[in-house]
């Protein structure tokens, strides 16, 4: 199935030319002219990045069909990565990036997500929540010996914010650091964190050792994980995603390279907020490629199987369930359109705080809708199935089941809404307090 209505920007099969940059929302047309001539990234550079995530999906998916189905990980998900060079796919050019903008990556993350969101997750980590702050807080120096290395693969990377008792509020964590020499000493735990047994590096987020009051400022360092003060361990007990690694570590007294402050110290909460907004887009945008895998699946399905005599298709109440998953498409397709264009312009002014929140708001409205939109149409797609639908064999329930942690990973549905009531009501109202 090829066609798409509306631009379809963000379909596989329906890619922009560098010559089609019609904007949808008029809101935004400003933004979206200076994000195009601030652009970097060549038509001819974007449609090769195109190819290559293309000849990837392709090459991905029967392995990763027999990986979900032994319910293991899936180590081609990054080696893959590397050979098909995706591994830096929003890293500028001169640490040894693509370059893409944020629609094209955003794109990119929708075209992978095609293949099962425990395969864009890896992306997600790595880049999206991993290389992300590092290229935005980093030194020169700590750039340099991480990005180039990461976008090689020789430096997976994480980002470790969750702990067993901090999720929602991250200011509730108890990671700590101390300086000793030239070393940053870390200690906690960190827990369901992606990639977080399999990566060399992770931004962890921790508070001085033994600080109180108004000293308690949460800093985000880059903590290399190599060595038995850092222990890790695959969490396995996960209904889906079975494909992707999601772990918890320990640190004891973890020595860390002092130089690895990212930011200014005390700046980590700020680091984090910043970095999930790159986040919940990578989200969004796999949600937005669970649909659309979803509607590809459901159409051939529907003209496929038979029963009362003709293509299950023909009824109307079959119907019913393609139309709505095809609204959750458009939507979605939408929303994250918006964010993603915002997400951009705020990425070429930076330190512009109105484009941030702008970005960040808009970024947060995606998230929560492409995730109920896809978890919604996983849930019809499965019903087109009938009885197969309710099995793993087939790609609607895999989806089903691995779509899920959308609502909840990188800020809940309830977190959002109430950025979402925050905003509308003013500061003074913010619950998150
Ligand atoms: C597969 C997977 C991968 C993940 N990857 C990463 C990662 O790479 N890095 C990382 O740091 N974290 C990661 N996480 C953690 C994830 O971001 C957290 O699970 C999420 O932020 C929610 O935190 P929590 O689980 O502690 O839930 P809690 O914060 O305990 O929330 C429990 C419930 O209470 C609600 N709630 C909490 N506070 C409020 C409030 N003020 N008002 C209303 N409702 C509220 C929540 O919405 C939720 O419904 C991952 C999680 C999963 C499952």
């Amino acid at each position: 199935m090829g066609f798409r209505w509306g631009a379809g920007w963000a379909s596989a099969y329906t890619w922009r030319s560098s010559k089609e940059t019609t904007i949808v929302n008029p809101a935004i047309m400003t933004e979206a002219a200076a994000a195009t001539t601030n652009a970097t990234f060549t038509a001819a550079e974007k449609a090769k990045l195109e190819a290559d995530v293309e000849a990837y999906c392709q090459e991905i998916r029967p392995i990763e069909e027999i990986a979900y189905l032994e319910r293991r990980f899936n180590p081609a998900i990054s080696e893959l990565g590397l050979k098909h060079n995706l591994l830096g796919m929003s890293m500028p050019k001169q640490y040894g990036g693509r370059g893409a903008d944020s629609l094209t990556y955003t794109r990119a993350l929708v075209r992978i997500n095609k293949e099962g969101t425990g395969v864009r997750t890896f992306f997600s980590g790595h880049t999206s929540i991993g290389q992300f702050p590092i290229l935005k807080y980093g030194t020169e120096e700590q750039k340099q010996r991480y990005l180039p290395r990461s976008c090689r693969g020789e430096c997976t990377l994480a980002f470790g914010l969750t702990e067993p008792e901090a999720g929602s509020n991250p200011l509730e964590g108890t990671c700590t650091y101390r300086r000793e020499g030239d070393k940053l000493i870390m200690n906690g735990v960190k827990y369901l964190i992606s990639n977080g047994s399999v990566a060399d590096a992770v931004i962890v987020f921790a508070f001085p050792e033994g600080a109180t009051g108004a000293d308690r400022r949460m800093s985000a360092i880059i903590v290399d994980t190599a060595g038995d003060t850092f222990e890790k361990e695959q969490l396995h007990s996960k209904p889906g995603m079975y494909t992707s690694d999601t772990a918890m570590f320990q640190m004891n007294d973890h020595p860390v390279d002092g130089r690895n402050m990212l930011g200014k110290e005390g700046e980590g909460f700020r680091i984090a907020m910043h970095t999930l907004v790159s986040g919940r887009l990578s989200v969004a945008a796999g949600c937005l490629g669970t649909i659309e895998d979803l509607l590809d699946e459901c159409v051939r399905y529907c003209k496929e199987r038979h029963q009362h005599g003709k293509e299950i298709g023909k009824h109307q109440l079959v119907q019913d369930h393609l139309a709505r998953i095809e609204i959750m498409r458009a939507t979605s397709d939408a929303v994250i359109e918006r964010a993603a264009i915002a997400k951009q312009v705020s990425d070429e002014n930076p330190g512009n705080k109105e484009l941030l929140g702008k970005a960040d708001f808009l970024v947060a409205q995606a998230k929560y809708w492409a995730s109920n939109a896809a978890w919604e149409a996983a849930d019809r797609a499965v019903q087109i199935f009938g009885g197969r639908g309710w099995s793993e064999l087939y790609r609607p329930f895999r989806h089903l089941q691995d779509v899920r942690v959308c609502r909840i990973y990188e800020g809940t549905d309830e977190v959002m809404k109430l950025k979402f009531g925050a905003a509308l009501l003013g500061k003074d109202f913010e619950a998150f307090k």
